[in-house]
């Protein structure tokens, strides 16, 4: 039976090349979106090789729920790729603690209430592979984004601590840190804020969703087992980590 891959966030942008590819690569994709009519049409578009879940990863009874209706589907996710995420941005000091929260709950937070679900499966079966969707800001900071980053910064630190823990289980943990991605996410950039970033990165464009999920694909292949407590950074040079 294929191995099956939960991947959060897959209604669209970098969680959706994400599943994409995942299924191209022969795995069976369960694939959340945080409404009933988004995780429809995911199941729609994976058709028989996957199926989609509704997931707010902010909600524990929403996480207890979506591994609940894993199980009926009689499938153990070996691979995990906690890829949702939020940003609401703002200037720390008119920055509001609902806009602070938010963040953390749903881009650290959220990732430990779906990690946790998949953990035990993965060390029963002495196999598994776990990859954060971490952010090239972690690294470099970002004015307005203080919430975001101190979210992606925790989220790669908690990656790093988990794969010392299940090392010796043949679990990996490892984070793909995007840099500037096409998506919706980087859609509500003003044309000067677009500008003012493409003149940063030496490749002098943006990266496409499809970039990202090829650093997944790799990461949670069989050839990567060696590999664990890494990020790997996809951003046309922006940083150099
Ligand atoms: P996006 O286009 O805004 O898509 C976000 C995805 O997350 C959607 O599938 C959304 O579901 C889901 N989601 C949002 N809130 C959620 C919640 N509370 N619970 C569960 N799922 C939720 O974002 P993206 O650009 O693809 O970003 C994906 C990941 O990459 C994020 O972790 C982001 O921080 C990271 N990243 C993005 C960039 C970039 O330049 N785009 C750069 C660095 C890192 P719905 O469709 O149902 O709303």
């Amino acid at each position: 039976m294929a191995k099956t891959a939960l991947v959060t966030g897959a209604s669209r942008g970098i969680g959706a090349a994400i599943a994409n590819r995942l299924v191209n690569d022969g795995y069976f994709v369960i694939g959340t979106a945080t409404t009933v009519e988004g995780a429809e049409k995911i199941s729609a578009t994976l058709s028989d090789r996957g199926a989609g879940i509704q997931l707010l990863v902010q909600d524990s009874a929403s996480v207890i729920a979506c591994f609940e209706r894993i199980s009926e589907l009689a499938r153990v996710p070996q691979i995990l790729v906690n890829n949702a995420g939020i940003t609401r941005d703002n200037l720390m000091l008119r920055m509001k603690e609902s806009e602070w929260t938010d963040v953390v709950d749903t881009n650290i937070n959220g990732l430990f209430r779906v990690t946790k679900g998949v953990l035990r499966g993965m060390l029963k079966a002495r196999w598994g592979r776990i990859v954060n969707v971490g952010s090239v800001v972690a690294r470099m900071g970002n004015p307005g984004q203080s919430n975001y980053v101190a979210s992606k910064a925790a989220s790669e630190g908690f990656a790093r601590s988990l794969a010392l823990e299940v090392a010796s289980r043949n679990v990996t943990v490892n984070t793909v840190a995007p840099g500037f991605i096409d998506t919706d996410m980087t859609a509500d950039l003003t044309e000067d804020q677009t500008a003012m970033m493409l003149a940063r990165i030496p490749m002098a464009r943006m990266g496409v969703a499809g970039e990202i999920a090829s650093a997944v694909s790799f990461l949670v292949s069989e050839e990567s087992g060696y590999i664990t407590a890494q990020t790997l950074h996809v951003n046309g040079g922006l940083y150099a980590a």
